[in-house]
């Protein structure tokens, strides 16, 4: 049995590139601005925020959808980037809540050395957009273009407290084991692995959309 498409699948997936191409900018001028105009920089915590609130409900789907450095490597770094396959090692759990003390502990540091100054605080959440993407730029050249996604700090409580909300289903009656979905897929997951139980038990999903759009055989769907 095919899942049908629906028209509001093809819809929102429509409205997802046209709000990614509208936010893309944003991460641009923020970078590029952010050291003159420091308040540019609060725009990093509400995004934050936004990811945090967004994900105790979709898991991921403030990263696929909303977050303009997500657009960014979505629309941006594809130009560039060979979409090798990420490495496991940035998967990895442990690896991951490494990362994100490392970032939030040098993020409350920087904040305390001046803490009453609000133009400091911008300044701060400038540094960290700015180093943080860099580094996503550097990897998506040499990887995948949202390999950065894998281990971002914001995503990483994303899929842990609602990662397992509203999963992707394969039906493994009629995919094809072509691995479409899996080279469209931004996060470079394996879906057809789930084959077998039927839901792709994906954590760092960003409910995109992107698979069920491209599969020939209209395997997947959200339900
Ligand atoms: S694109 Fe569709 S048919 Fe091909 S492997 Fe993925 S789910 Fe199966
Ligand atoms: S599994 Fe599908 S919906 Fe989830 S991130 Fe990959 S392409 Fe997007």
């Amino acid at each position: 049995m095919t899942m049908a498409v629906t028209k509001y699948t093809l819809w929102k997936n429509r409205r997802r590139r046209v709000v990614q191409g509208a936010l893309t900018p944003i991460v641009i001028v923020v970078i590029a601005l952010g050291w003159k105009y420091p308040y540019l920089g609060y725009s990093v915590p509400v995004v934050m925020l936004m990811g945090l609130a967004g994900g105790f409900f979709r898991g991921r789907y403030v990263c696929g959808n909303l977050c303009p450095r997500g657009g960014f490597f979505d629309r941006v770094m594809p130009l560039a980037s060979p979409a090798r396959a990420i490495p496991s090692v940035l998967r990895n759990r442990v690896f991951r809540w490494c990362v994100f003390a490392a970032l939030m502990g040098f993020m409350v540091w920087r904040i305390s050395l001046d803490p009453a100054n609000p133009a400091h605080w911008g300044r701060v959440f400038w540094l960290m957009c700015a180093v943080t993407t860099l580094i996503g730029v550097i990897l998506a050249f040499f990887f995948h273009p949202r390999t950065w996604c894998t281990f971002c700090p914001i995503g990483t409580v994303q899929a842990a407290v609602g990662g397992h909300r509203h999963p992707l289903h394969i039906d493994a009656t009629t995919c094809r084991t072509c691995h479409l979905c899996e080279k469209a897929c931004p996060m470079n997951l394996p879906i057809v692995k789930y084959k077998t139980t039927g839901t792709v038990k994906e954590p760092d999903c960003v409910r995109c959309a992107e698979c069920v759009l491209v599969c020939p055989a209209k395997s997947l769907a959200f339900r």
